[in-house]
């Protein structure tokens, strides 16, 4: 953060403006050396050449799809993998008119939340990220595709929540008009639905947008998706989603993947819609992506859209995503797995 970088230079007798100059340098500029910050003084650049490190993740993949979705799998110092992905605007889902980039970035190594849907937990969790990790994947797909990132989702490997301070951390920089300066509300954190902390982000003065994984619109279904509804069930879940959306004053989103007869019924479809409407949130139904070793399948077309048809009628507002990535096994965690299982040449 500015003011701790501005400590970090008085100790060492620099002025504290030199860290404003530092910040410039690599989140404005993109130097990707202290050699490069000209309007640094030599002997300060030599100075954090050899304390600090620019940058600690490299890039190992780089996957486009068909549908211009693009997968990065990053090495990260301690040679752990983690996915980026950067889903660019489609006219189908927003219009001719949109330059909406979306980058979808990881939060944790591996994942401790086990939900059956998703290759990232298979594994089980093996560390938090550091903020700077965080970060330095938007820096990365940046400086790779040349363009600016301007729509954010906490929704790639990792319960974000479960790396609470390194989360708020690296949201901070993000936010700041001297880091990336993504405004709050271009940002959104998915949760599979850790209800405490869903209360502390409540509390947390920043703008950002909060989306929770649902996947089942009852007790019985969402724990067979997702075991963390054993721990904080429904009733807990909304009161802290209703608790979120008294302080915000902003829409939530609730994510649904539709799995075929497990949770694409009628009777699923009134209990969402009840629930999203109570909350006055929308809803994202998003067909399910085949994940290796696990047995479910994504429903019909007619039965999406007559789930749909469900939340419609009764005021909710959806969308059915269209599939994306589904050819680069952009399912959360999908990448990851196949690399280390069939190490790159
Ligand atoms: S969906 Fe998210 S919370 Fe659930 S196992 Fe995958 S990474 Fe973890």
């Amino acid at each position: 953060m500015l003011g701790e970088l501005a400590a970090k230079f008085t100790e060492i007798g620099q002025p504290g403006f030199r860290a404003r100059q530092l910040l410039d340098w690599v989140y404005r500029k993109r130097a990707r050396s202290f050699a490069a910050m000209s309007d640094l003084p030599a002997a300060l650049r030599t100075i954090l050449a050899e304390r600090f490190t620019l940058g600690s993740i490299e890039t190992v993949r780089r996957l486009g799809s068909d549908d211009t979705t693009q997968k990065y799998l990053f090495r990260l110092p301690d040679s752990q993998l983690i996915e980026t992905v950067l889903i660019p605007a489609s006219p189908a889902l927003y219009g001719e008119a949109s330059d909406r980039r979306t980058l979808c970035i990881s939060t944790q190594v591996g994942c401790a939340y086990g939900c059956k849907f998703c290759a990232s937990g298979l594994d089980g969790w093996k560390r938090n990220l550091r903020a700077g990790e965080i970060i330095e994947q938007i820096l990365r797909v940046e400086e790779s595709c040349g363009e600016k990132v301007n729509n954010l989702v906490f929704m790639g490997m990792g319960e974000p929540l479960a790396n609470y301070e390194q989360l708020l951390r690296a949201i901070g920089i993000i936010n700041a008009p001297w880091g990336i300066g993504l405004g709050a509300r271009h940002i959104t954190v998915s949760t599979s639905g850790l209800a405490p902390q869903i209360r502390q982000l409540a509390d947390q003065p920043l703008q950002i947008r909060l989306a929770i994984s649902l996947h089942g619109a009852t007790d019985p279904v969402r724990t067979q998706i997702m075991p963390v509804n054993r721990k904080y069930p429904l009733a807990i879940l909304l009161d802290a989603c209703r608790y979120y959306h008294a302080r915000k004053k902003q829409k939530l989103t609730f994510e649904y993947i539709l799995i075929d007869r497990v949770n694409d019924t009628e009777e699923q479809a009134v209990a969402l819609a009840g629930i999203a409407a109570d909350l006055d949130a929308k809803v994202n139904l998003i067909p399910y992506n085949t994940v290796e070793g696990l047995t479910w399948t994504r429903p019909p077309l007619a039965r999406q859209q007559a789930f749909q048809g469900v939340l419609r009628s009764r005021g909710v507002q959806s969308t059915l995503r269209r599939e994306k990535g589904h050819d680069i096994a952009a399912a959360c965690g999908q990448l990851r797995r196949q690399t280390m299982t069939a190490p790159v040449a």
